[in-house]
């Protein structure tokens, strides 16, 4: 059993699902098929979201009808017959709609946006699956809603390992055929209440299915060549890096490296799953795989850059007392709110994080601005570069723009401007 992932951007087009029929067709293997909503469809359903949080109906309906009309075109290039795809498209569809219009109480917005944005998932599948039965390729469709078993903790939940290895294996055991589809990014709680697992999910979901199947490897299909010492969209001198272990895995997506979602490593490092990660467009190449022991370290110096940084200072009001003695207090507001935190730096009277900007940043610094001085600024990024060297480090830690820097003997990290 082998698990396939392909991302949003590989399946924003009728050419993208062509594509990656090609590659199910090909792989002898059975194979669990993991599929992501199509192209930029999650942010479409979150402005959905939005008109009808703000009870908006009729522009969230509006909203709707253009992500309708992205599919349709889709399937219209795909099927000959597209009758028989349409009637399952448009049964999901009337769902939402129906859902949009709904009068219930519109206050819980994490659970809102589970109910909602789970539909891009569930509509680029069944695309999927039905694409691939007219391809000469029979599978199952899977429903995840049934199978991923999380808890309730909306828009962010976790997979219960237990319930969803019973669940899940049962449905694959029942299924003859080889090939089978499923959602990334969605589960639902055990009373069927539709959950997600965060933006990016469906990586998750992928190493998931691998770790409670027992997969003999994980595939993630991307835009890109592999796992590179940089993104090309923002560097321009990368280099592919073959073999990664799982420890720099961890480390490179917490820092925010986009090929991986964070929380996928885990899962695939505590049953030494290999994870490959593939060009979606030239299946020829070998890509790169993370896996427990690689022969040599990556050997180039890796680099991160985390956007849409805010830099917060903290320091008591009055020193009556010393910060240390607060630490854990300060924490547990950036908990509640769910705010992530991904740099700090201390000293007696001053804490200084670097946090992602969310929606609720703004309610953490009202929570701690009773007994603390809080400043921060907006607009800035985070650099992390791992097994860095003194050229490397000199041309970013010493450039204009940097707030902060922070370095251990593998890894330097820099707070810096985004518009310096
Ligand atoms: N469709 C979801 C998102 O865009 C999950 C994923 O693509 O991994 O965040
Ligand atoms: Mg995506």
């Amino acid at each position: 059993m082998k698990i396939y992932k392909f991302g949003g951007a590989s399946v924003r087009s009728a050419e993208g699902v062509e594509n990656l029929a090609r590659i199910v067709a090909a792989e002898p293997a059975r194979l669990l098929v993991i599929v992501s909503a199509m192209g930029k469809t999650t942010n479409a359903l979150e402005e959905v979201l939005d008109r009808f949080m703000r009870n908006r109906s009729d522009e969230a309906i509006e909203r709707f009808a253009e992500i309708e009309r992205y599919h349709r075109q889709i399937v219209r290039s795909l099927f000959a017959d597209p009758s028989s795809v349409e009637a399952r498209t448009e049964k999901l569809a009337s769902e939402v709609r129906e859902l949009l219009r709904s009068e219930t109480c519109r206050e819980d917005y994490d659970r809102w946006y589970d109910r909602i944005v789970s539909y891009g998932e569930l509509l680029s599948t069944v695309i999927v699956s039905e694409y691939l039965a007219a391809q000469g390729t029979p599978n199952r469709w899977l429903d995840m809603r049934g199978l991923f078993v999380t808890d309730s903790r909306y828009r962010e939940a976790t997979i219960n390992v237990d319930r969803s290895a019973r669940a899940l294996r049962r449905a694959v055991d029942a299924a003859p055929e080889r090939v089978l589809v499923g959602q990334g990014f969605i589960g639902a709680t055990p009373a069927g209440r539709p959950t997600t697992l965060g933006r990016e999910g469906s990586d998750y979901s992928a190493a998931m299915a691998g770790y409670l199947l027992d997969a003999g490897s994980v595939t993630i299909w991307k835009d890109v060549d592999g796992i590179l010492s940089a993104d090309p969209r923002l560097f321009a001198d990368t280099m592919l890096i073959p073999e990664l272990s799982y420890l720099d895995a961890i480390e490179l997506a917490y820092a925010g490296a986009q090929v991986i979602h964070p929380k996928t490593i885990k899962p695939l490092q505590n049953k030494n799953i290999p994870l490959y990660v593939r060009p979606f467009g030239d299946p020829t190449k070998p890509g790169s795989v993370i896996c427990a022991s690689p022969p040599v370290p990556p050997g180039v110096p890796v680099r991160i850059l985390k956007g849409r940084q805010v830099l917060i200072s903290i320091r008591p009001k009055d020193f009556s007392f010393v910060l240390e003695e607060r630490l854990a207090d300060i924490f547990s507001v950036f908990g509640q709110y769910r705010q992530k935190i991904n740099l700090i730096q201390s000293s007696a009277v001053n804490l200084s994080l670097c946090v992602d900007d969310s929606r609720y940043l703004e309610r953490v610094v009202d929570a701690l601005q009773t007994e603390f001085r809080v400043v921060y600024n907006r607009d800035m990024e985070l650099l992390t570069i791992r097994g860095y060297d003194q050229i490397t480090y000199d041309r970013y830690a010493e450039a204009e723009g940097v707030f902060l820097v922070q370095k251990t003997r593998r890894t330097a990290r820099i707070v810096r401007s985004a518009s310096h």
